[in-house]
């Protein structure tokens, strides 16, 4: 039985779906540049989510979108767009960014081994629907024009401040004087925003009668509708999202629909870097490709990520990871000698079934616990299995699978050492352990372990 922390109730919940298919939706990456490991830390926590619910015996329905459209460089409704900026700086258009950079984050999902979501929704494709969007809410009384755009009059909707429990009278008075005076409240958001005469901004669709394009929050909510068309079970995202993004799509659908846009919501903490938050600034802005020129695989940081909890803060360090490595070949080492029909040294480990692991990861995606209970128990190989198939750590796929010629190898130097012919059974040894293969030598024989 699966148990989750609900943003929405600020409590651990048994999950309990509306219907058979359980319906998820994760705000996706903004394309404009490489998402760093912080970025992709988000999405692990969400692939243990997925897995889980499959495992658990849910069929799911998974929405994952590309915001490729819209976002300004704050999450408001100011300053520049982050496509325009990156395509001025970058020399290609906008379009070209936000394939690029879609392209890219796709290729590392993958590396990651993350579960495929069923739909993956760029917010371009959804433009007519947001139009309609903003038609019905304007219908219903929920906005205003000004000179800058389409707006969502928050006072409208009375529940604007309980999701994210907003102090809305202390935003009033911290709104910073001189800026959009048109907006009749300082949560107020665009929900569509006009391109003003001059101003460079090249995506673009004709919305009443001007050229504009959609704000930022608007395309969740209408991704949502499209996609579902029924409140969802569970919305994932970052804690960043809960005050604004998440607190206006809430408000969107609710003037869209009538209706409340998810049951369960979830919410991942952020990654700081040798505690640092993550910046440009202080050039900690790593990638999955910085971590690899470091000799760190994209399994070996879902190993660091999964050995943390997506509640609470999450200090990366080089050294942490470099365990975390360590770890992942421990793992593997274990399944090894287990291939090679190897009885475990440790007799002190006691068998455990999988059932334990699983409990674990289903008492709020407690994957620390599971990698502890790991760490200490005796897995068979089909409790190994299992442990893939609920992290996708491709532990048995880049272990056992080694290619005839080391096979071959390891072959000949039993043979050699049996003939005792150590000469070329060290020659062997010196030549597996370029492939990343070392040989031990035990009483009861060789065994071969990944270095
Ligand atoms: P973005 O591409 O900026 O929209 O971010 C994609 C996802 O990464 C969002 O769910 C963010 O909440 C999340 N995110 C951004 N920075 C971090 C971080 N340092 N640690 C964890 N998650 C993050
Ligand atoms: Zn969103």
């Amino acid at each position: 039985m699966l148990r989750i922390y609900n943003t929405a109730t600020r409590k651990l919940e048994e999950f309990k779906p509306y219907g058979e298919i359980v319906k998820v939706y994760t705000c996706g990456p903004t394309v404009y540049s490489f998402q760093h490991i912080g970025n992709y830390a988000a999405y692990i926590y969400w692939d243990l989510l997925i897995r889980t619910l499959k495992i658990d015996g849910f069929k799911v329905k998974r929405v994952l979108n590309f915001t490729d459209v819209g976002h300004l460089v704050s999450d408001g409704d100011e300053g520049e767009d982050k496509f325009e900026k990156s395509a001025t700086k970058e020399g290609r258009s906008v379009y070209e960014i936000a394939k690029f950079y879609g392209d890219d984050f796709l290729q590392n999902f993958r590396a990651l081994n993350l579960v495929e979501p069923n739909i993956i929704a760029h917010a371009t494709d959804y433009i007519e629907a947001d139009k309609r969007a903003v038609d019905k809410m304007t219908e219903g009384g929920f906005t205003y024009k000004t000179n800058d755009g389409i707006y969502y009059d928050t006072s409208k909707f009375p529940e604007y401040a309980k999701f994210a429990r907003l102090d809305l009278a202390g935003l009033q008075a911290g709104a910073r004087v001189n800026y959009n005076n048109e907006k009749k409240n300082a949560s107020d958001f665009a929900v569509w925003k006009f391109i003003q005469p001059g101003e460079k901004h090249a995506m673009r669709w004709d919305y009443l009668g001007r050229p504009g394009y959609p704000g930022w929050h608007l395309e969740c909510s209408t991704i949502i509708e499209e996609e579902f068309g029924e409140p969802i079970d569970i919305h994932t995202g970052g804690v960043d999202h809960i005050p604004v993004h998440h607190t206006n799509e809430i408000a969107q659908t609710y003037a869209m629909t009538g209706r409340e846009l998810a049951k369960y919501w979830l919410h991942c903490d952020f990654i700081t870097i040798d505690g640092e938050k993550i910046s440009k600034s202080l050039g900690n802005v790593y990638t999955l490709n910085d971590l690899a020129e470091r000799g760190f695989s994209p399994m070996d940081f879902k190993m660091w990520v999964l050995s943390g909890h997506y509640q609470g803060t999450r200090n990366f360090t080089f050294e942490s990871l470099k365990a975390s490595k360590q770890r992942r070949l421990n793992w593997r080492n274990r399944i090894a000698l287990l291939y090679q029909n190897i009885e475990m040294q440790n007799n002190s480990e006691k068998k455990c079934d999988f059932v334990e692991i699983l409990s674990a990861v289903n008492n709020n995606l407690n994957s620390a616990e599971a990698f502890a209970i790991i760490d200490t128990v005796n897995l068979d190989f089909d409790d190994w299995r299992k442990v893939d198939e609920l992290f996708g750590l491709n532990l048995i796929n880049d272990s056992p699978d080694i290619n005839d010629q080391i096979h071959d190898l390891i072959a000949e130097r039993q043979t050699a050492r049996e003939k005792k012919d150590f000469i070329r059974s060290d020659e062997i040894r010196a030549e597996l352990k370029t492939f990343g293969i070392t040989m031990e030598d035990t009483s009861t024989g060789s065994v071969w372990q990944y270095l």
